[in-house]
């Protein structure tokens, strides 16, 4: 499963968060629980000691008061004069207190005022007064005082209070907890329980000693109770429910768990924006990274305030640097092998060219050579028997016909010659311009010059690295077809410019141009649109085959302005140590003579 690092952040924050706070929360609940039941429980514990301490003050009030009613004026007379009836009277007649009822006994022991039980509560002889609960049934509490003087006790005045609810109240408020008073028999004298829980209670509370045990309902809620002795005519159970105990716990784990989820929502938020922090720069990186993949170098890459991020961004930024400049290395070297690739096949094509080539001329020249001794022979022959039938009309021009084709078969034989013929004593460098010349300089010596001037153009004084011959052989070539084309005269125009390490020499005429068709083919072997003896149609080929033996070519287009333009480039001869090659026989060593 993949996730995106901003939610991989809050995930894990969201985990640490409940796997630390859950145990935690677990562990401080249980804790609370035990420390509220043990207080709880402590505090219940005291409560015995609470009554203790209230029974002995209580004790205290009921012997003062005791004493007030022993002291009521006239009591001790009436008494030690047998007057019971006034003695009832006047104790009946004393300022009560709150709660408490009189209480008169004689000398005898007889109970005169209050409960028959008050005789229990007489102190032993000899002593002034005491106080204790009596009767088992109803218990009280009693206080007496003795009522007499020097002359000897004449009998015991008192208070006397009820175990009653109120009671059970009291100690309730002062132990904070519930009050059950049992009397000896087992039941229940008093109690700020309900009745029923009350009797439930009573039976487990009369086992209860005096530490804190714990009894269930049948309704199953859960009591802590300790008893204490009240005199020995009754117990005190203090009871208290454990769930009313406990009772702050819900309200304590609602907040805890509010304030948890609380806690959670501020960590998320807090993850959230320190993942967003965290994550722009490494999304920036990731889309910088699938930009590369496009080609795009450049992408901004953003500033990370995290050492670890920023480090891998420094990182990537370098290897996209280097990345981008091996690219380029890789596309310059591409480029250089293409440019290569392509050199190397021209250059393949123009050696297959060129051996197609010098095949080809080997194999014009043996024939050449083959043909042109025997038609040499033949038209001396011819010339002869035409100049012995001189007077015979008919026969002499079918001499002059034989003739003709004869002097044909010879001029294309010479031509196939001039392909292979070797460049004689001449050097392998000349000067164009001045091979230009030499050729404008023949056409002046025949009357050609007015209908067919020779224009000549320079521009840079390199030299070629080609015989004199072979050049002019290959310009008269040019010159005699540009003639050729403007059969109406006009001017042939030889353009000579050094360009670099070549020379290029361009030779246009104004005539009809070269047909789109025939274009392709001029070059070819035997190929003319002229009819009649001048076209044999290896002038451009000889031509060519002159030029690409010296490292030359030859192109033909049409001119904008009409008439066509040939243009041969040669390379430049290198640098001569020797004086420069004497110029070449104007009359041509092996060339054809121009004219017609
Ligand atoms: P030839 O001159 O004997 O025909 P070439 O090889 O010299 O043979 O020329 C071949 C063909 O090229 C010519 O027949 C002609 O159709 C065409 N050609 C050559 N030069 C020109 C030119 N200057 N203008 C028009 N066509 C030309």
């Amino acid at each position: 499963m993949r996730m995106s690092l901003r939610n991989a952040v809050l995930v894990l924050l969201g985990a640490a968060f409940v796997l630390s706070l859950v145990p935690a929360g677990f562990a401080l609940d249980r804790r609370l629980v035990g420390d509220l039941e043990r207080r709880s429980r402590e505090d219940l514990a005291s409560a015995p000691m609470i009554l203790k301490d209230r029974n002995a003050q209580r004790s205290e009030t009921l012997v003062m008061h005791a004493q007030a009613v022993a002291g009521t004026s006239g009591l001790a007379e009436a008494l030690a004069a047998g007057e019971r009836e006034r003695a009832v009277a006047l104790v009946m007649s004393a300022p009560g207190f709150p709660g408490e009822a009189p209480v008169l006994v004689d000398a005898e022991g007889r109970v005169l005022v209050g409960p028959a039980a008050t005789a229990g509560a007489l102190p032993p002889a000899g002593e002034d007064g005491a106080t204790g609960f009596v009767d088992e049934e109803t218990p009280m509490a009693v206080a007496l005082a003795r009522v007499g003087g020097a002359d000897g006790t004449h009998g015991w005045a008192g208070v006397s209070a009820m175990v009653d609810e109120a009671l059970a109240g009291t100690l309730a408020g002062l132990t904070r907890s519930d009050v059950l008073i049992l009397g000896m028999d087992g039941d229940v004298v008093a109690t700020t329980l309900g009745p029923e829980i009350a009797t439930e209670l009573g039976a487990a509370a009369r086992s209860a000693p005096d530490s804190v045990i714990e009894a269930t309902s049948t309704t199953g809620a859960r009591y802590w109770m300790v008893a204490a002795p009240l005199g020995a005519v009754a117990s005190v159970a203090f009871v208290r429910g454990v769930e009313q105990e406990l009772a702050v716990l819900p309200n304590l784990r609602t907040t805890a768990l509010l304030a948890a989820g609380l806690a959670l929502l501020l960590a998320l938020a807090g993850g959230f924006l320190m993942s967003s922090y965290l994550a722009r720069p490494v999304e920036g990186l990731a889309q910088a990274a699938d930009r590369v993949r496009g080609g795009d170098f450049s992408a901004p890459i953003t500033d990370s305030g995290i050492k670890e991020v920023e480090r891998v961004a420094s990182a990537f930024s370098e290897m996209r640097r280097s990345l981008a400049a091996r690219l380029s290395d890789l596309e310059d070297a591409n480029t250089a092998l293409e440019d290569r690739q392509q050199r190397l096949t021209a250059l393949q094509s123009e050696l297959i060219q060129r051996d197609r080539l010098a095949a080809n001329s080997r194999l014009v020249s043996e024939l050449a050579h083959e043909i042109r001794n025997p038609v040499a022979n033949v038209r001396n022959c011819l010339e002869v028997v035409r100049r012995e039938q001189a007077d015979r009309g008919a026969s002499t021009e079918f001499a002059d016909l034989a003739i003709d084709e004869l002097l044909r078969m010879h001029e294309l034989a010479e031509r196939m010659l001039d392909l292979n013929r070797p460049a004689g004593g001449n050097s392998g460098r000349c000067s164009a311009a001045e091979v230009a010349r030499q050729i404008a300089q023949l056409y002046h010596a025949g009357a050609e010059e007015t209908r067919w001037p020779v224009e000549i153009r320079e521009n840079g004084t390199a030299d070629v690295a080609m015989p004199p011959d072979a050049l002019k052989q290959v310009m008269l070539n040019l010159v005699e077809n540009a003639r050729e084309a403007m059969p109406d005269g006009g001017p042939v125009t030889i353009d000579i410019r050094s360009r670099g390490d070549a020379v290029r020499i361009e030779v246009a005429d104004l005539g009809a141009g070269i047909d789109d068709t025939v274009l392709p083919n001029i070059f070819d072997p035997f190929f003319t649109t002229k009819e009649g003896v001048t076209g044999v149609g290896l002038g451009l080929f000889v031509a060519q085959g002159l030029a690409s033996r010296y490292g030359g070519r030859i192109g033909a287009a049409n001119r904008a302005g009409g008439g066509a333009a040939f243009t041969v480039e040669l390379p430049v001869a290198p640098e001569a140590p020797a004086a420069p090659a004497a110029p070449a026989d104007p009359a041509g060593a092996g060339g054809p003579t121009p004219g017609p």
